[in-house]
């Protein structure tokens, strides 16, 4: 596996990306999939991380939903809807419909900053 940098943000390594080296210390298995997930350890710093750190959906109970939620808002379903056929709490469709919002916001934020995107204010209309 090939990592960038140490999540840690006190760690030297997590802004200098050379010569970093970490070492691969045993597993997890997570809870909605039981899925090994191998997990190392910063020589610098000593922090443990693993593959899923670097994913957007890391610390997510159920990231299995994020894309399902996702095709669901996309036809136009209501949230209390999405919450009865996927059998989840509202409140979790409502935390999956922020965090696909933050992404899509640094998306064209980013697009914004490379010049890709020719706006810089993007107006709603609510008629
Ligand atoms: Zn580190």
């Amino acid at each position: 596996m090939k990592f960038s940098y140490c999540p840690n943000k006190k760690c030297k390594f997590n802004t200098q990306l050379k010569d970093w080296i970490f070492t691969k210390k045993g597993y997890y298995k997570t809870k909605w999939n039981a899925q090994p997930v191998p997990r190392y350890r910063c020589r610098e710093c000593g922090k443990y991380f693993s593959s899923h750190t670097f994913r957007e959906s890391y610390c997510h109970k159920k990231p299995y939903l994020n894309q399902e939620v996702f095709k669901w808002y996309a036809s136009g379903t209501t949230q209390r809807r999405m919450a009865i056929v996927m059998e989840v709490s509202r409140l979790i469709i409502i935390r999956k419909f922020l965090f696909m919002a933050e992404i899509v916001r640094k998306a064209y934020m980013r697009r914004i900053e490379t010049g890709e995107l020719k706006t810089s204010l993007v107006l709603g209309s609510y008629c």
